[in-house]
């Protein structure tokens, strides 16, 4: 095995797709530090900056300092604490659902929800945008369903491969993420649950990349009025600036889960460090409005810019900020060239992204201000 695990380092290498990790420091806000150099750190997902808030630090320390670190057990055994059952409620009421349910990490909640729902429906057919996350594809394929893959957010052919599709099966479950994390663009939810609806479908969202930054109060885009979704997930790891994910839904479905998913049952509870902190993030996040209003016109800055300049941004109209270069090569040597210019912009490839595709992806924070977009663009102009 040692030989071939080599050969395909080797072949990844030569096609320019060998990832390696480089670690770098938090520096201060909107920055890290790598090598003793100060960057701008303009790839990360703490769109909020919410990963050092005090109130978070200062929570998951008190949490942390009362309750240990560890939570001891599964949440079914003996991990429950008192914190989860508060946490989920309050969650409920922040995502507008009857109930909520906090998992390990959005990955995990992906790779396991689809089978626990295709046990009640062998024969459910599986309808998923081309561009959801590796998690959801991961997801489908455990539960041992080939899925229909519709063109991203091309719901007139979802609608299409519903009719057709649809009437055969025993159920029709669709499942789409409401921002897209490597274009930054949306999926019109009204519309989509209005499709859900009609052809009688059950609706799943992901909601990493909204959590926190769209919808009303940051709800996501799920909570929006007209939105009809009969299963969000989200994360804790992105806007909400620290670690874990949740469910949202009926309260029926949150039963069903704990009884049946396998990413619920057997993984360890989440911990103190971790409750504490989304705690204080659900306290916070609901007035972030300004917070939330200004990284949306950092974002149009940056696009306007990048445009201006004759760059490809995709369909980008969130905070996520794609720059399409297309090769790799290209790409890395790219975010090479912005990194000397003291600009962290990073490199995705396949297989994150299709072929031909690869992309510096911006993501911005409501940490940042204009001089920080304006630089950036100005290195961009020094670059290229
Ligand atoms: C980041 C992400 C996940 C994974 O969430 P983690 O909590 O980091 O495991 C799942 N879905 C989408 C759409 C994501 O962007």
């Amino acid at each position: 095995m040692l030989d071939r695990i080599a050969a395909a380092l080797a072949e990844r290498k030569r096609t320019g797709l060998l990832r390696t990790l480089r670690p770098l420091s938090p520096g201060r806000p909107g920055h890290v530090v790598r090598g003793g150099r100060d960057l701008v750190d303009l790839s990360s997902n703490d769109y909020l900056g919410l990963a050092r808030h005090p109130l978070l630090i200062e929570r998951s320390v008190q949490w942390t300092e009362a309750l240990g670190t560890g939570s001891r057990a599964s949440r079914l055994v003996t991990g429950t604490l008192e914190q989860h059952a508060e946490i989920e409620t309050k969650l409920a009421a922040f995502k507008g659902t009857e109930a909520a349910l906090l998992l390990a990490s959005g990955w995990q909640a992906n790779a396991s929800i689809f089978k626990a729902l295709v046990k009640l429906a062998p024969d459910a057919a599986i309808f998923a945008d081309e561009l959801v996350h590796a998690s959801i594809h991961l997801g489908i394929a455990a539960a041992g369903k080939r899925q229909v893959r519709f063109a991203h957010n091309d719901l007139d052919q979802l609608d299409r491969l519903l009719a057709e599709q649809g009437p055969l099966a025993e159920e029709r479950i669709v499942v789409t993420e409401s921002v897209f994390s490597m274009d930054g663009d949306r999926c019109d939810l009204v519309r989509l649950s209005d499709i859900a609806r009609r052809h009688r479908a059950y609706l799943i969202v992901d909601e990493a990349h909204a959590t926190g930054v769209l919808g009303p109060r940051g709800a996501g885009l799920s909570a929006q009025s007209g939105v009809r979704v009969d299963l969000v997930i989200g994360t804790f790891s992105k806007a909400m600036g620290s670690f874990g994910a949740y469910v949202a839904g009926p309260q029926l479905l949150c039963d069903y889960l704990v009884n049946a998913c396998s990413g619920f049952v057997y993984s360890t509870a989440l911990p103190p460090p971790v409750l504490g902190a989304i705690d204080a993030a659900l306290d916070l996040v609901p007035a972030m409005d300004a917070e939330r209003a200004h990284l949306a016109a950092l974002a149009e800055r940056l696009r306007a810019g990048l445009r201006r300049r004759g760059f490809d941004t995709a369909a980008s109209d969130t905070q996520i900020v794609p720059l399409l270069v297309g090769g790799e090569d290209e790409t890395l040597a790219l975010a090479r060239r912005l990194e000397e210019q003291g600009v962290l912009g990073v490199a995705i490839r396949p297989p994150t992204v299709p072929r031909g595709t690869s992309r510096i992806r911006f993501a911005l924070s409501s940490v940042h201000g204009e001089d920080e977009v304006d630089g950036l663009l100005a290195a961009l102009g020094e670059t290229v």
